[in-house]
Formats: structure tokens, sequence, C-alpha cells
């Protein structure tokens, strides 16, 4: 469905983002990874799946790169179809105590990063006349928890950001629409399940079902092969007239 397309995954060496780059991938998108630590292994698997690969190492914090990674993806494949703003981190922490360098980092990957690439990757959608922004915010895009001021805070901006992207380009082409998944098993959300079990003295497998038992009420987490199946959706001209939407993935979380 999707052969000749390219496809910008940002933070794509890990969980979601390489979910998403794999399920692109096997509709014949050629692919652009992004992210730290190994891009080696994330190529391959992404390679395994027939379309061409390349990777760009932005600092999703820099503008500056990241409209270098953008150019780099032109040059490599002739322009960016699709663009999935998933790049993130997180960091807990009550708001009087959240350190300021900790707020500063998440607005900037979480919610900048959708900005400077959207603007960067939009002139030549325009001119093609197609174009798909999938932005990867969260259920925290929607509603809150306590100590993730800064994470939330960057969410409900992408969210926002996602609207008025779509109402700005709702009479072509382009579409622009929010992902927002629950609880996600990713190396993101490992570190919460640890830091539970250390301080309440649990299991990994007990902190776990403590994890989804406060929020989620299917007790499951979504998958990143869930979430690439709602991307190609979001891609198919199924969804040509979808716009805007912020399209929670959460096991009921929200519904409550
Ligand atoms: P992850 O830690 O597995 O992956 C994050 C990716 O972002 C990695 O590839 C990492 O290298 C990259 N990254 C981090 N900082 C970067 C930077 N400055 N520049 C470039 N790349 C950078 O996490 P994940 O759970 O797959 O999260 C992906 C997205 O999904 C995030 O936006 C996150 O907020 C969102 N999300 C996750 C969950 C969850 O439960 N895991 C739930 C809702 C939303």
């Amino acid at each position: 469905m999707l052969k000749g397309k390219t496809a910008l995954v940002t933070g794509s060496t890990s969980g979601i983002g390489l979910g998403i780059a794999k399920a692109l991938a096997a509709q014949g998108a050629n692919i652009v990874l992004n992210g730290f630590g190994d891009a080696e292994g994330p190529k391959a698997e992404v390679a395994a799946l027939g379309g061409q690969v390349a990777y760009h190492g932005a600092d999703m914090s820099k503008p500056a790169e990241i409209e270098a990674m953008i150019a780099f993806a032109a040059e490599q494949f002739g322009r960016v179809d699709i663009l999935v703003n998933n790049a993130g981190i997180q960091h807990v922490a009550r708001v009087e105590n959240f350190p300021v360098e900790r707020w500063d980092a998440i607005i900037a990957i979480n919610m900048s990063s959708a900005f400077h690439a959207t603007r960067a990757a939009l002139p030549a959608m325009q001119a093609a006349g197609w174009g798909r922004i999938i932005n990867v915010a969260s259920v925290h895009g929607l509603v809150a928890s306590a100590e993730k001021s800064a994470y939330v805070a960057a969410k409900h901006g992408v969210v926002g950001l996602t609207k008025v992207t779509a109402l700005e380009n709702a009479t072509t082409g382009i579409t622009c629409n929010a992902i927002c998944p629950g609880w996600v098993l990713t190396p993101l959300v490992q570190k919460q399940v640890d830091a539970k079990a250390a301080a309440l003295g649990l299991s990994n497998d007990e902190a776990k079902k403590l994890l989804l038992g406060e929020k989620e009420p299917s007790l499951q987490f979504t998958t990143p092969e869930e979430l690439g199946a709602l991307a190609v959706f979001f891609c198919s001209p199924a969804a040509n007239n979808v716009r805007g939407v912020a399209w929670n993935m959460d096991g009921g979380w929200v519904a409550q």
C-alpha cells in the first residue's frame, strides 16, 4: 500500500517508534530511522521487511539537527511523505521538585520537536498534495497523572499542534492525527516498573500488575505492533478524511 512512499519516524531505534517503522516498512515504505543507541540492529530489522532504510542521528532537542534530518531524508528518497513524530522521554517528580533541566528537555523532545519536524516537512508535502503526519502523543495528552507535569503538558501540547496542523491543511491531501497509547512495555515504561518494584519491594511481575491495575482496565499492555497497525490505517485511503483526531489505544484508561 505504501510502495514508493518514504516515512521518517523519530525515536525509532526502540519501542513504539521501531514498531511503527516496521509496520510501515511491511507496507512497502522506505524508512528513515532516528534515535539514540544502536542503529544497526533496528536498521537490519526494518530492511528485512523489504523496503530501503536509512538512519539519521539528529538530537530531537536541537532544531537545526531536525531540519538537517528532513533535508537528509529528501536527499535519500526524494521527500518525506509520512512523518511520525514519536521521540520522547519521561521524568517523574512533583512540580515543586521537578528539575528545571528535565522540564526543558521534555518540552523540547516531546513537544517542540514535533513542531520543528512538521514545519520542515510540510512544504514538500504541500507541493506533492499528499502527506501523513502522525504524532505519537499519549493518554497523557488527554488526561493527567500526578508527578508527570512536563510530560502531560508536552503531550497536551502535541494534541493541540495536531489539531492546528490538521485544520491548516484540511482542504489538501495532507492529514495530521495523534495516537494516544496507554501503557506500552518499552524501556521508557520498564524504568517506571523498576522504580515501583524498588520502592515497594515487589517483583517485576507484581510491579507490572500494579502499574496496569492503577490505570488500565484491560490489565494489558498495548503493543508496538498494535500501534503500528493504527499508523498504517492513518496512512491508508480509508483515513483520507480522518483529520485532527487524538485516538487513544489504552485498554479503557480514558473511558473511566
Ligand atoms: P523508548 O524509550 O523505547 O523509545 C524512545 C525513542 O526516542 C528511542 O529511540 C530514543 O533513542 C529516542 N530519543 C530519546 N531522546 C531523543 C532525542 N533527544 N533525540 C532523538 N531521539 C531520541 O520509548 P517509547 O515508550 O517507545 O516512547 C515512544 C513515544 O511514545 C514517546 O513519545 C512516548 O512519550 C510515547 N508513549 C509511550 C508510552 C508507553 O507506555 N511506553 C505511552 C504513551 C506514549
